[in-house]
């Protein structure tokens, strides 16, 4: 599909300023970010991203005007790898700080001390704290303002003086030839690395640098509803920028552990409840662990493998509005019993033969015939009259049938299980 254009994306007109075309992105990302309920709508968003993204920065927004889509190609950036579902919970100018860096907080900082860089932490929680929260304290180490020479990094006494290669403002400008023609790069002076500045006595503390490297605890709050990849963002907790500038950001990245119970999925928990062969075919009662506590679960009479039970409420809260709470959902399967005593198995050959069931192809019946193979194996049980002798069928199955085999057979216990099951109407749910 061609692209749109990307004036016509944002909303605005060739001749936005950046700061248009900035409220124009924060407005639309707010109606069209994932997580807004009813106008969300991902695709949308990642091609207004990637529009943003273009027009936003002035070179590649010149390349674009000139040459349009062709112009930038293989120089935007993709939005499509990213999943924004994982920034849930978090407002739409985190995402956007996250993906454009400081763009849009300060609309270019030339000149101004760059602030500190952002830093990353993984951490570990488990499974309960992800659903219900936790406060957490994570040591970190970060850079930090020298003390001994309050960030000058400079030694008591020593002179500073301007650089010479950059008039003290930092950086230089550099022609640069490329197959758009000549461009002009501002970037960092390498004499004074951007400090400006010549120190004649370096600070022996910090070796001229101004920051040093520090242990730091920060305490906060996991949000109950968080997943793993979800991010925290503590502000000013990430290094010190140089020559005053502003703290970076901290921003941890939430693991959950798995659960050998529950598995989780969004709001929901999934949890497997085996149940036993006659409690499928009578119903009872079982109790069953929720992430609250244990519950009385009520089984109903003929209830079959692979049932699903809902558990209103007993799910994950959702991430930002823990009022709204999922479900959890509880899988029923019914165990067949691999080994049987002599008294259970003529329990069970009683039953087959109340039912007048057959466990056995009759002789002149196993060759398959015409039609679907399957009917073969349908037609004992279903012309179960009294003829066939359920009884005798029984004899011969332990005469001609190594026992072992018989027990592996899980097409014999399915039709025992068979016999539990009530019939419409038999058995009322209470
Ligand atoms: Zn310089
Ligand atoms: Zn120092």
């Amino acid at each position: 599909m061609a692209k749109r254009d990307y004036y016509e994306v944002l909303g605005v007109s060739r001749k936005a300023s950046p700061e248009e075309i900035k409220k124009a992105y924060r407005s639309r990302a707010r109606q069209l970010h994932p997580d807004v309920k009813g106008s969300g709508d991902e695709a949308a968003f990642k091609e207004l991203s990637e529009a943003y993204d273009v027009l936003f920065d002035s070179q590649k927004r010149a390349l674009y005007d000139r040459y349009g889509h062709e112009g930038v190609k293989g120089n935007t950036r993709s939005f499509d790898d990213i999943d924004f579902s994982s920034f849930a919970g978090f407002g739409i100018d985190d995402i956007i700080e996250v993906f454009f860096g400081g763009g849009l907080r300060s609309g270019g900082r030339r000149g101004g001390p760059e602030p500190g860089a952002h830093l990353k932490y993984d951490l570990q929680i488990e499974f309960l704290d992800a659903v219900f929260g936790v406060d957490k304290k994570v040591s970190i180490k970060r850079m930090e303002e020298c003390t001994t020479c309050d960030g000058t990094g400079a030694a008591q006494g020593s002179n500073i003086t301007t650089c010479a290669s950059c008039a003290g403002i930092g950086q230089v400008q550099q022609v640069v030839n490329s197959w758009f023609g000549q461009s002009i790069r501002v970037m960092e002076c390498p004499t004074c690395q951007g400090n400006g500045r010549k120190i004649e006595k370096p600070c022996r503390d910090c070796r001229g640098e101004g920051l040093l490297k520090k242990a730091r605890d920060f305490d906060f709050s996991v949000p109950a509803g968080v997943e793993s990849g979800s991010r925290i963002r503590l502000s000013s907790a990430g290094d010190k920028g140089r020559r005053g500038g502003p703290y970076g950001d901290l921003f941890i990245i939430i693991h959950v552990k798995e659960h050998e119970k529950f598995v989780r999925d969004g709001d929901t928990i999934h949890y497997n409840q085996p149940i036993s062969f006659s409690m499928a075919a009578l119903g009872g009662e079982i109790i069953v662990p929720t992430v609250e506590g244990e519950k009385l679960l009520k089984i109903a009479p003929g209830t079959q493998t692979g049932t699903m039970i809902v558990m209103k409420g007993l799910g994950v809260p959702r991430l930002g509005n823990p009022a709204r709470r999922g479900d959890q959902l509880v899988h029923l399967t019914v165990t067949t019993p691999t080994k049987l005593s002599s008294e259970e198995r003529k329990l069970l050959e009683k039953l087959a033969q109340l039912r007048s069931e057959s466990l056995n192809v009759a002789p002149d019946k196993s060759a398959p015939e015409a039609g679907s193979p399957a009917s073969a194996q349908d037609k004992p049980i279903a012309s179960g009259k009294p003829d066939d002798k359920p009884s005798k069928n029984g004899d011969d199955l332990d005469k001609q049938q190594d026992e072992s085999q018989t027990k592996e057979d899980p097409s014999l216990f399915e039709r025992i299980v068979e016999v539990f099951r009530p019939k419409n109407g038999e058995h009322e749910d209470k």
